[in-house]
């Protein structure tokens, strides 16, 4: 049966400090990421979190849009991290819903660059990260998150080649309570450990299966090929092209097909 979602029922027994323990639950919302944005705007705690059953506008990353139905995880955590800690946000979270689901389903997870989580090369969650710089000074940044516990790829033709969701892999509801306090378990343990390089970068590189592949990579209408040799401590991919030559490609102009 389907576990119903509710502030309370995320709240209960979280073993966390602050992330996830002010919990704002809508059943339909278009976008946890605009909710979460006005909530910092209007200076919600560290460690909020906007989450919904259903969104009817989610996005992904350059306008991009997420389908996130009802049964699926999509929710938002409000963090006020130092601006040199942006890029680190999303690597820890990439490896806490890979941590996640493996932790609650005992699937293995890949993680592709920059913000893909992976089932047997078929995408299961994505991250987004937003935030608000003025001057020098982060005002805030959000993480979006978005796993496919429930949803039927077959049900959207667009996602049928490339999603997977946790329940059509293991053939079943799968409870999404579970999932999301251990995901806002982890993430406060290594936002907490930040900037530590050995704790998140170090290991969401090695969990990379981008690296050593070769890649296109395509920004507006310009697309290049190369082998993904390795990512910068910013996050940003080191390409290398058949000349020779290495390149650095920043997550936020780019696609990248394996
Ligand atoms: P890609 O990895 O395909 O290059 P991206 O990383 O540039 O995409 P994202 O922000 O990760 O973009 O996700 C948006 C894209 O993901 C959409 O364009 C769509 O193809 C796909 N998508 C949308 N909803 C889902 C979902 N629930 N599960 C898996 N994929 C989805």
């Amino acid at each position: 049966m389907r576990d119903s979602l509710s502030s309370a029922s995320i709240t209960d027994g979280l073993r966390t400090r602050f992330i996830g323990q002010r919990v704002i639950y809508y059943p339909r919302l278009a976008s946890t990421m605009t909710a979460a944005k006005q909530e910092a705007q209007r200076g919600a705690t560290e460690g909020t979190v906007v989450i919904a059953d259903e969104q009817t506008a989610g996005r992904g990353r350059m306008k991009r849009s997420w389908l996130s139905p009802k049964g699926n995880i999509a929710l938002s955590i409000i963090l006020y991290p130092t601006i040199t800690s942006l890029p680190y946000l999303i690597m820890l979270a990439s490896l806490a819903v890979a941590d996640a689901i493996e932790a609650v389903t005992g699937l293995k997870t890949q993680l592709k660059w920059p913000n893909d989580v992976l089932i047997n090369g078929r995408k299961v969650g994505g991250i987004l990260i937003e935030g608000e710089v003025r001057g020098r000074k982060l005002d805030y940044a959000i993480i979006g998150i978005g796993v496919n516990t429930n949803l039927n790829p077959s049900h959207f033709a667009e996602l049928l080649p490339v999603a997977t969701s946790l329940g059509d892999e293991l053939g079943g509801e799968i409870s999404r309570l579970a999932i999301i306090q251990r995901l806002l378990v982890k993430v406060e343990r290594l936002y907490l450990a930040l900037p530590s390089a050995e704790t998140i970068y170090g290991p969401w590189r090695d969990r990379l299966v981008t690296l050593g592949r070769q890649v296109e990579v395509s920004w507006g209408r310009t697309r290049y090929q190369g082998i993904a040799e390795s990512v910068a401590l910013d996050g940003s991919l080191l390409l290398r092209h058949p000349d020779g030559s290495l390149s650095r490609v920043v997550a936020g102009d780019v696609s990248l097909r394996g």
